[in-house]
């Protein structure tokens, strides 16, 4: 409780508004103990169906890309597909 508390009070102001807000974010992040390609090709498919639809999508991307976010789908993107974007900026 504490805890989130804190969290919404620090939080970015975008994030509030984030369409995963709420969401099991299970399917944002590879499970601890591993996962075969084709079922991380779906749980991302779903992590960017909920993207796909969010109004801070732009600030989220943002945020991960400046705070080096190696794992996840954040703004819409895999930590892949970030990783080529980074590439391709420098
Ligand atoms: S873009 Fe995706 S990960 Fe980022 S806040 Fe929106 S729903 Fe969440």
């Amino acid at each position: 409780m504490i805890t989130a508390l804190l969290d919404a009070i620090h939080a970015p102001s975008w994030r509030v508004r984030a369409s995963c807000r709420g969401v099991d974010g299970q399917d944002f992040f590879p499970p601890s103990g591993g996962e075969r390609r084709r079922e991380r090709r779906q749980r991302e498919l779903r992590a960017k169906a909920v993207c796909a639809g969010c109004p801070v999508r732009s600030e989220c991307l943002d945020a991960a890309l400046a705070n080096d976010e190696r794992y996840g789908v954040w703004g819409g993107l895999t930590d892949g597909e970030r990783a080529v974007l980074i590439l391709a900026a420098s």
